[in-house]
């Protein structure tokens, strides 16, 4: 049986329980992010909020924080040590506007062998593992340095087995991300095509969901983009057309105005709490669908060691 790699260590699949599968517990965009909402650099609040998480019933967190966005491991095993709850972590890029200056001048195996060794010894000076890989897309195209690292996951991906998810700018070029992964050999049904629900276009989700890869909705809450009866709808459009099992659903609340401890909200316990419940009185989804959505998908996409 395939494993799951956590910062502690890998895990079975079983483990891995009710899961988030796209979060932010620690993060420090670059200084050109003039943005310092995005700033999560708090210990205390930013563990409380794994706290209230693991109260409303949550297990298992994966932490979509780039290391060209301030991801610091030792903050993350330490954060899972203390609440046990399973984190899981990532190597890769965020978009193109955020990459260090050695993405352009180095190959793109040498930035492979980085990520390589992210997943396999360990990052930012930690024995902490990654445990899947991530680049992404701009918005409407895919700038030609996004390809480049798309390029070194996709070969990472192939050298240590590591599960794969796609940063989509406003939910924009996830099919071509896809095409940009199967030209590298990648099989589509490892990777995950994250903010999906942004770009709310039903059949853009089903024409994702025909390639085999998981499609992410991790919007929730976020009623500047829609009203969470869009994605109440688009749920329905998964399910009803036969794809519950490449559904993911999270919140990406990756800034301080999201999370209780920092004096936002609706914080980490709202799916648990409040999306979940409406799912199930408007009847988009039954209770083996949250769990097929919630802990059988996430720990199929992840058991990859
Ligand atoms: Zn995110």
């Amino acid at each position: 049986m395939k494993k799951i790699r956590t910062v502690r260590g890998d895990i079975s699949a079983s483990e891995l329980g009710f899961t988030y599968s796209h979060e932010h517990l620690w993060t420090n965009p670059p200084a050109s992010q003039k943005d310092r909402d995005l700033e999560l650099t708090d210990y205390e609040a930013s563990v409380s909020e794994l706290w209230r998480f693991k109260r409303a019933g949550g297990n298992a967190l994966v932490d979509a924080t780039t290391l060209d966005y301030g991801r610091d491991a030792s903050k993350l095993l330490r954060m899972s040590i203390e609440t046990d709850v399973h984190v899981i972590a990532t190597s890769g890029f965020n978009k193109h506007v955020y990459f260090p200056k050695w993405v352009e001048a180095l190959t793109v195996e040498e930035i492979t062998q980085k990520l390589v060794r992210d997943v396999t010894i360990g990052m930012d000076g930690t024995d902490a593992k990654a445990g899947f890989l991530k680049a992404g897309s701009w918005n409407q195209l895919i700038h030609p340095l996004e390809e480049k690292v798309t390029r070194a996951v996709a070969l990472a991906h192939k050298e240590t087995g590591a599960p794969i998810w796609m940063h989509t700018e406003a939910g924009t070029m996830g099919l071509e991300l896809l095409d940009i992964l199967e030209s590298e050999g990648v099989d589509l049904t490892k990777v995950g095509i994250g903010h999906s629900d942004r770009n709310a276009d039903p059949y853009y989700h089903l024409k994702l969901a025909e390639r085999g890869a998981y499609v992410q909705f991790d919007g929730t809450s976020k009623i500047k983009y829609h009203p969470d009866s869009v994605r109440v709808t688009l749920i329905k459009n998964m399910i009803s057309h036969g794809f519950t099992e490449q559904l993911l659903i999270s919140a990406d609340m990756g800034r301080q105005e999201y999370l209780h401890a920092y004096g936002g909200g609706p914080g980490f316990e709202y799916i648990l709490k409040k999306f979940i419940p409406r799912l199930m009185d408007e009847e988009a989804a039954t209770q083996d669908d949250i769990d097929t959505i919630f802990v059988k998908n996430p720990a199929r996409w992840l058991a990859e060691f």
